[in-house]
C-alpha cells in the first residue's frame, strides 16, 4: 500500500469520526453515534441501503453542513489536508472544453493559466483522456465525463478523495474499467479514499475495508477488512476470496435492512 515517506505529512490523510450525530432541521436522525477511524492511504467503502446516512457522512467529512454532536478530525490535527469531492453527476461546464473543466479549481484558486498548464495536462493524461483536451462535454461518453471529473479533482493534489457513487450511472463494462483505473491512481497518489456505493462487488474489489451502515438511525454496523493484496487485477473479481467477501458484506447488509441474520455459510 502507501509508501509515503515518514515525515510531518504522514497522517494528513487520516480521518477520525467520533460519536457523530446529525439531525436535520425536519427532525430526521441521519446519523447516530457514528464512529469510524480511517488511516492515511486507506481505501474505504461505505455501503448500506438508501437513507442510511452515507452521503451525510461524506458531506460532514468534507465540512459541508454542521454536525449536531461529535467531532471529525482530519489529518494530524495540525496542517489541514486537501480534500476533493467527486459526485455521481460529473457536473461539467457544458460551454467549456476538457482543459477548461479540469482547470476550474486552479482558476478559482487564482493560479495563472500558463502556470497550471502542465498540471492540467498531467491530470488529463492520468485519467486516460489524452487527445480529448479540446472536446466538449456533449462529445464525451458518461465514462469519459466521469474521467474529466476525476481529473478536475486530481489537479488540487488532494490527500483525501471523497467519492459519492461516482460510477453509479455507468454501464458495467465502463464501471469495471474505471474501477481498475481508480485503483491505479490511488496507488500512485497515495490518497485516502472514502467511496460510497450500492454495489457490493465494487466495494469489495476496491476497498481494504468495507463499512456497512444501517438506517433509522444511520450508523455503522459492520467494518469488514478485505484482506487481499493490491494491485488487484481483474481476475480478483472472479476469485473465490472476492466472492466470499461479497457474501459476507451481503449478509451484513441483509441484517442491517431486516434485522435478521443473513446467510454466512462458507464465509471465513
Ligand atoms: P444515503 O446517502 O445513505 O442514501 P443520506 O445521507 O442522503 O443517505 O440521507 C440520510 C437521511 O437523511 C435520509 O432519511 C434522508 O432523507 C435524510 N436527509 C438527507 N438530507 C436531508 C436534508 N437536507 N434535510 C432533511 N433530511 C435529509
Amino acid at each position: 500500500m502507501s509508501s509515503r515517506p515518514a515525515n510531518s505529512t504522514m497522517h494528513r490523510g487520516a480521518i477520525a469520526i467520533h460519536q457523530v450525530n446529525k439531525v436535520y432541521s425536519n427532525g430526521t436522525v441521519a446519523l447516530q453515534d457514528m464512529n469510524l477511524s480511517i488511516g492515511e492511504g486507506e481505501f474505504i467503502s461505505l455501503v448500506g441501503p438508501s437513507g442510511c446516512g452515507k452521503s451525510t457522512a461524506l458531506r460532514l467529512i468534507a465540512g459541508l453542513g454542521q454536525m449536531s454532536a461529535g467531532t471529525i478530525m482530519l489529518g494530524d490535527g495540525q496542517e489541514k489536508p486537501e480534500l476533493a469531492f467527486v459526485f455521481q453527476e460529473a457536473a461539467l461546464m457544458p460551454w467549456a472544453n476538457v482543459v477548461e473543466n479540469v482547470r476550474l479549481p486552479l482558476k478559482l484558486a487564482g493560479v495563472a493559466k500558463l502556470k497550471s498548464r502542465a498540471t492540467v495536462q498531467d491530470a488529463i493524461n492520468l485519467v486516460g483522456l489524452t487527445g480529448f483536451e479540446h472536446s466538449y462535454p456533449r462529445e464525451l461518453s458518461g465514462g469519459m465525463k466521469m474521467r474529466v471529473s476525476i481529473a478536475r479533482a486530481l489537479v488540487t493534489e488532494p490527500n483525501i478523495m471523497l467519492m459519492d457513487e461516482p460510477f453509479g450511472a455507468l454501464d458495467e463494462m465502463t464501471r469495471s474499467k474505471l474501477n481498475s483505473d481508480l485503483l491505479n491512481l490511488w496507488q500512485q497518489k497515495h490518497w485516502t479514499v472514502v467511496f460510497v456505493t450500492h454495489n457490493i462487488y465494487e466495494a469489495v474489489y476496491l476497498s481494504n475495508r468495507v463499512i456497512v451502515m444501517a438506517p433509522r438511525p444511520g450508523r455503522v454496523v459492520a467494518d469488514i477488512t478485505v484482506d487481499a493484496p493490491y494491485p488487484r487485477r481483474s481476475d480478483f473479481r472472479t476469485s473465490r476470496i472476492c466472492n466470499e467477501y461479497c457474501r459476507e458484506v451481503s449478509a451484513r447488509l441483509t441484517e442491517a435492512v431486516t434485522g435478521f441474520s443473513g446467510e454466512t455459510a462458507g464465509v471465513p
